[in-house]
């Protein structure tokens, strides 16, 4: 067993956090989500849910979990294309989009928590040390979960060398960049646009929630982020909820989708997970409502925040992919990157029964500075 003091210290923060988010809403202006579900009651997973988990990391068998393989993440090739999306492990990606490096919710530490080493342990090793990655221009954040938007990542970049990235979240964020950072964040509502050169952002909504904190739950806007470059459309959900309409929404408002990333994990008890994460085969349903040419399941097997063991998240969408035949959808390892304009001689994203586990590496030490940052 690892870390008992830290586990104690894990459980409790949680169960806290868990307790926090029924009573401390509705104090300060808080965002609502766009779409309202009649089934949901507000419950989310309860104080025992944190305590299972943390339960479940300390006694995991890391030579028998099955993790999604890594492979090193080949930068001089993606620096050739015009526009390409690197998976980093969980929900962190790197695009190359003409002449720009952007990151999408880059939590690269070795836990997702508010200090380093507490919160759900790094499983699968990221493809490149953070100090290896090239110069960020843009960093591009979908809400403010441990998971999504990690303190100590945001702070390596805030110092890169050649000067900080352009950095873009939702309303009411900016707060947060500049007491903990430094850095100014460019705050978006959903659905507004922003030109760079000949690339456009637009941030477009979400069905999930936002907080960091015991006092700040929905106060910071969540959402997705749609990129598009050439004529070329890369659209990541960030968390969310499957809600047809939602996709129905951004198809018809943003137009057809070329390369989708979609959230295929932390989707059990499924009971209350439901309202806030797609299980693998409502994230085929969403890669079919979107009419997006091709999608890739990311926030799954890195940080394992749901109740299904880390693989399951592939297995159940390859049984998906089979039973539906929907194509399009698939899986990459760690490290591996897709053309959004897939073509001859151009990385396009492998069929999700193609990927075979890999075993999950020990977590990354208390307070790493090596490797993992
Ligand atoms: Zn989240």
């Amino acid at each position: 067993m690892r870390h008992p003091l830290l586990l104690l210290t894990l459980t409790l923060s949680a169960a806290l956090a868990a307790l926090a988010t029924h009573s401390v809403a509705g104090q300060a202006a808080t965002f609502r989500n766009p779409y309202v579900v009649a089934e949901d009651t507000g419950q989310r997973p309860a104080p025992s849910y944190f305590f299972r988990r943390a339960w479940v990391q300390i006694t995991r068998d890391l030579a028998a979990t099955e993790v999604p393989p890594t492979v090193p993440l080949d930068i001089a090739a993606m620096a050739q294309r015009p526009f390409a999306v690197a998976w980093l492990g969980h929900a962190a990606m790197l695009m190359r989009v003409g002449p720009m490096w952007v990151l999408l919710d880059p939590a690269l530490s070795g836990t997702a928590g508010p200090v380093q080493g507490l919160g759900p342990a790094r499983m699968t090793p990221l493809p490149l040390p953070l100090a290896q990655l090239p110069h960020i221009d843009l960093v591009l954040v979908s809400h403010d979960h441990y998971d999504h938007l990690d303190l100590d990542t945001m702070r390596q970049l805030a110092r890169q060398p050649g000067g900080p990235p352009k950095v873009m979240a939702g309303r009411a964020t900016a707060p947060w960049f500049a007491e903990n950072t430094g850095l100014q964040a460019q705050e978006f509502d959903w659905w507004q646009t922003q030109e760079l050169g000949n690339v456009r952002v637009r941030f477009v909504p979400a069905q999930h929630n936002s907080g960091r904190t015991l006092a700040d739950r929905n106060q910071r806007l969540w959402g997705g982020w749609v990129v598009e470059h050439a004529g070329q459309r890369f659209y990541f959900s960030g968390d969310t909820a499957y809600v047809a309409d939602l996709f129905r929404d951004i198809r018809q408002r943003v137009g057809p989708i070329d390369l989708a990333a979609l959230p295929i994990g932390a989707y059990q008890p499924r009971p209350l997970m439901r309202f806030e994460h797609m299980d693998p085969a409502e994230a085929l349903q969403a890669h079919a409502d979107l009419g997006a040419t091709q999608s890739f399941g990311v926030h799954w097997g890195t940080f394992q925040l749901g109740d299904e063991e880390p693989f399951d998240a592939a297995r159940d969408l390859q049984a998906a992919v089979l039973q539906q035949q929907v194509p399009g959808f698939g899986l990459l390892p760690v490290g591996g990157f897709v053309d959004v304009r897939p073509a001859e001689g151009q990385a396009g994203v492998p069929p999700a029964v193609a990927l075979q586990p890999a075993r999950a590496t020990a977590p990354a030490p208390l307070l790493a500075t090596a490797g993992v940052r």
